[in-house]
């Protein structure tokens, strides 16, 4: 089974609490209907990105939601991703709001949660990995480098295309 490659986008990909522009990243605003964004972007997240689709299934699990795919993809290259949505946020008692919902999407799937609100503890199985990101650095050739391996040392099987549904 292939495993899933769950995306914040608002810190890990976007590292809105940087300090100025770091290295490798430059400022996009991004405008739909009456709403206009700043982001900040780094063309070598879409290139590690698509890397790791030979091994992961990439998925958005961003407050994004379909503006992930509609605004955001397309700016770092990557194709459209399955989307987790978050219909009426259900609150919870500790951890990230996300939880619960990405607890009910992945099922039993394999998977790399990337976000920088989450909580390493939230998720502990064995093939589950919660990696946390500083949203003043946002993701960097480390994390691509230690996500990539936590693949490999676990062995899963690269088959292209997911075959298995
Ligand atoms: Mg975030």
């Amino acid at each position: 089974m292939r495993p899933l490659l769950l995306l914040d986008f608002d810190g890990p990909l976007n590292p809105h609490r940087a300090d100025g522009i770091p290295p490798g990243y430059e400022r996009h605003e991004i405008t739909e209907g009456a709403k206009t964004w700043r982001l900040l972007l780094n063309q070598q997240h879409g290139v590690q990105l698509n890397a790791l689709a030979n091994t992961f299934d990439l998925v958005w699990a961003s407050s994004w939601e379909h503006g992930a795919n509609r605004l955001l993809g397309p700016l770092l290259g990557l194709p459209e991703l399955p989307t987790i949505t978050w219909p009426d946020r259900r609150p919870v008692r500790k951890g990230s709001w996300k939880t619960p919902y990405i607890a009910e999407w992945v099922g039993d799937r394999p998977f790399v949660w990337v976000d920088d609100e989450a909580d390493e503890t939230e998720f502990t199985g064995d093939h589950q990995l919660v990696y946390p990101v500083d949203a003043r650095i946002g993701l960097t050739a480390t994390d691509f480098a230690a996500i990539q391996s936590w693949a490999d040392d676990k062995s899963f099987v690269d088959k292209g295309s997911r075959t298995d549904t």
